[in-house]
């Protein structure tokens, strides 16, 4: 059994993890800004701000054997908004992690990263070595950590980052483009909802399965070496064929009479496309992506529409 400590224990990621850690009889804690999300049995809460210092006063005092550090400000349209609480929560507390697991035997560190760290990538598909290049508040401060990752590993920290691609679950808010497409789909073919009002259509991103992703996580807590992966499925979509497909499963066909684009959700550096090749962690770690795209949107409008039937 070993300690394990998750920030942000109580989101999409975090929860998914914490149950696949506590199923496998782990000693686990998280911290978490407020317990009202997705809360798991078994897991130890450590409310904790981590705009604030104090990240590195739990690591000392728990000393657990791995960290993943999963908490952070999700939205990247949202960071140009809490751009300070961004940086400090995305970039500044993995340098207190990081700094507390310096000299600590045995202690291993997993960051998610992001793929926002290439900002509109300069080459398709990304890899470990795409130039690094945000363009959003968000993909700085996630950039600004991967590098710390990278810089304590070099220092002898046993430190790795997954470089995550979009990776939806019914667990997404409503804040991401799935979810809300997912929710308003069900609720259009209800009749309790008229249109859609959405961004940029023809985005594309390389959407995987969140549970996929977390076994990601654990595959690099577990692997011999730290290093840095490329996490995603290879294949990307619009977010029109999302639509698309989630008004087919709710038997609606000409979704475009229910979709508006509204200025509202455009962003502006807003990346075009991206799509990881993950062959590096297939090779390294034997990760590979179980669930499709059409399924993964199957899942989610199904329990959304479970939701709104209970
Ligand atoms: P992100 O990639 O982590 O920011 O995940 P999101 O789900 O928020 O956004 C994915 C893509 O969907 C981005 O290219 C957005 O610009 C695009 N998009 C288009 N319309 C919307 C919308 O109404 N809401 C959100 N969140 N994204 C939208």
């Amino acid at each position: 059994m070993s300690r394990i400590l998750i920030t942000g224990v109580t989101g999409q990621d975090g929860s998914y993890l914490a149950e696949l850690l506590v199923a496998a009889d782990h000693e686990v804690h998280g911290t978490s800004l407020s317990a009202d999300e997705h809360s798991v049995d078994g897991v130890e809460l450590h409310q904790l701000d981590l705009s604030q210092p104090g990240i590195g006063g739990l690591i000392r005092s728990l000393a657990p054997d791995v960290v993943y550090n999963l908490a952070a400000i999700s939205s990247v349209y949202g960071s140009w908004q809490k751009h300070e609480l961004t940086a400090r929560i995305n970039g500044l507390a993995v340098s207190e992690m990081l700094a507390a697991l310096q000299g600590v035997l045995g202690a291993r560190f997993v960051q998610a990263s992001s793929a926002e760290i290439f900002g509109a990538p300069v080459e398709v598909p990304q890899t470990e070595r795409t130039p690094i290049k945000p363009t959003s508040p968000y993909g700085a401060a996630k950039a600004y950590a991967h590098s710390l990752v990278n810089v304590y590993r070099t220092a002898g920290v046993w430190a790795s980052s997954c470089i995550l691609y979009n990776h939806e679950s019914p667990r997404r808010p409503e804040t991401f483009v799935t979810r809300k497409i997912t929710a308003s789909a069900v609720r259009i073919s209800l009749g309790l909802q008229g249109t859609l009002e959405l961004g940029n259509l023809d985005a594309r991103r390389d959407w995987g399965w969140a549970p996929d992703y977390v076994d990601a996580l654990y595959r690099v807590a577990q692997s011999n070496t730290p290093g840095d992966y490329v996490i995603a499925t290879g294949i990307d979509h619009s977010v029109q064929d999302f639509v698309a497909e989630a008004f087919a499963r709710v038997g609606i066909s000409d979704w475009r009479a229910y979709v508006t684009v509204s200025d509202e959700f455009i962003r502006s550096g807003d990346a075009p496309r991206q799509v990881g090749d993950a062959s590096y962690a297939r090779e390294k770690l034997g990760w590979a992506p179980t669930v499709g795209f059409e399924e993964i949107v199957a899942n989610m409008v199904d329990h959304d529409l479970e939701l709104l039937r209970a």
